[in-house]
């Protein structure tokens, strides 16, 4: 069978794009018996467990999180990859195709105690013409005794055999050098810009935003705290809530209440999504009292398309009456399908109502952000999943989910491998599932998926 190169499919904007070569992956292949697992678990240096991962799952598809020399990445045992070619040699050329096309590099195991068989070369003529760095690793080299054979194994054409002991860790740690190496170099994720924890304060106009910052601030603490921006005039303030200090970006034109005439909604506008691109977390300020506007909903679309942490915030909580909280309730279940995941706060800032809840909100929605879930716990969850309801097929056939990696945080990006595309429905009940199982309250999660046609 012929493969297509890798493939991403929807959301293909720059910043998904980085984000999905941000953990590369390292595919295993060989025969069974050559070692696969038990090297896997020395990559690994027993970080996670391979075999006892959740007690009751079989061991399939399996992908983990490696770490060598502060850099990350992912391994993939093939092994529980359920080629469709037929005969042992079929099915692991099938996995080593299925391999090229979805890793970043691919190791090849063989049992240098046995030899090249037949099926070991079979496999290497496939991963001959990978696009991709192949390592080959000799594998059961105990003792110097086994050394001629490992030289042997240049027969296979895939350069230098690397000797290794999986069993006892001989020479693990220059096979895991040469991994590294062979591996692209990722992005390390997000280490922030040191300092508070950067907010927008966003909404249509009249919701009460300067209200709000000047409630928040204090009506007399004025622009002193204010941090000049490098820019001409956007001037961020530092904020003070519940104990830990924020940054407000784009502060300057709330303070100075410049709602001037027509023309300005363009402008404002522009303002908005530069401030969200600007911000870490942005509160969302709705006007409880009135429906949600198309407005409303545009600033909702900017802060998950910028991929944003969220928090929306119900102001004017001190006009709404039993009626317009009833009317308001129905509203939001048709106007906030978009952000279901997103917390929301009742406040007044009139009033100052509720306006502390504003912090542990904002809290919440940073650490979901933050946050990576292992990709060893991650494919346990989704293996099962999948297992109970797997994929709708399409044209006759059906799509399959060989693994996932986490390779993403700010926001959290999931990466589907897969035989084929997913449809948009089946990638909703993913994200859908996978917050029922892991939470991420307050962040928009993102879900790409890797087609190997
Ligand atoms: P897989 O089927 O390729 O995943 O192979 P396993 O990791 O399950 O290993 C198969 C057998 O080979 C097990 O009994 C291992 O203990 C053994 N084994 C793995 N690596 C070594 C090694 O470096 N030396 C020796 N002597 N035995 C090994
Ligand atoms: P901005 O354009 O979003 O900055 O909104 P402003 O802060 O200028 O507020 C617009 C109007 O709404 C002003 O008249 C505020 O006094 C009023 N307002 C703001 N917050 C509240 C609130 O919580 N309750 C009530 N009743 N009025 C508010």
């Amino acid at each position: 069978a012929e493969f297509a190169a890798l493939d991403s499919q929807v959301d293909g904007t720059a910043e998904d794009e980085e984000a999905l070569l941000a953990q590369p992956v390292l595919a295993v292949v060989g025969r069974p018996n050559v070692g696969k697992s038990t090297l896997v678990n020395r990559i690994l240096g027993r970080r996670e467990a391979v075999v006892q991962d959740v007690p009751g799952v079989t061991r399939d598809r399996v992908a983990y999180d490696a770490l060598w020399n502060g850099r990350r990445f992912t391994v993939v045992d093939t092994g529980g990859w359920e080629p469709g070619a037929s005969g042992m040699q079929g099915a692991i050329a099938a996995q080593a195709e299925m391999a090229m096309a979805t890793a970043d590099a691919v190791l090849l195991v063989v049992d240098a105690s046995v030899g090249a068989t037949t099926t070991d070369e079979a496999v290497a003529k496939v991963l001959r013409r990978s696009k991709r760095p192949v390592l080959l690793a000799a594998n059961k080299v105990d003792d110097n005794r086994l050394m001629p054979d490992v030289a042997s194994l240049w027969s296979l054409g895939l350069g230098e055999p690397m000797p290794v002991s999986a069993l006892h860790g001989r020479s693990s740690g220059d096979l895991l050098d040469a991994i590294v190496k062979a591996l692209p170099e990722a992005p390390r994720d997000g280490e922030r810009t040191a300092g508070p924890r950067r907010v927008a304060l966003v909404g249509k106009p009249n919701v009460g935003k300067s209200s709000l910052l000047n409630k928040l601030t204090g009506e007399e603490r004025s622009v002193v705290d204010s941090v000049a921006g490098t820019t001409v005039d956007p001037v961020d303030s530092l904020v003070e809530l519940d104990g830990q200090t924020w940054r407000f970006v784009d502060t300057a034109g709330l303070r100075k209440r410049v709602h001037t005439a027509s023309g300005t909604e363009y402008y404002a506008s522009l303002r908005t999504k530069a401030a969200i691109d600007a911000a870490e977390v942005v509160i969302v300020l709705l006007d409880a009292s009135e429906p949600l506007s198309e407005q409303d909903l545009r600033v909702l679309t900017m802060v998950v398309e910028a991929g944003r942490a969220c928090v929306l915030a119900f102001n004017k909580w001190d006009l709404v009456d039993e009626d317009r909280r009833h009317q308001l309730e129905k509203e939001l279940d048709r106007g906030l399908v978009r952000v279901p995941w997103a917390q929301r706060v009742n406040i007044s800032a009139l009033t100052g109502r509720s306006v502390r809840k504003l912090a542990p909100a904002l809290r919440t929605a940073l650490e979901s952000w933050d946050r990576r879930v292992s990709t060893g716990q991650l494919n346990s969850w989704l293996s099962e999943l999948i297992a109970a309801t797997p994929p709708p097929v399409r044209g006759g056939k059906q799509p399959k989910v060989l693994f996932a990696t986490q390779a993403g945080i700010r926001p959290p990006t999931l990466v589907l491998f897969t035989t084929g595309f997913l449809e948009a429905s089946y990638r909703r009940f993913i994200e859908r599932k996978f917050r029922e199982r892991f939470g991420f309250e307050g962040s928009p999660v993102r879900i790409n998926v890797r087609v190997r046609e």
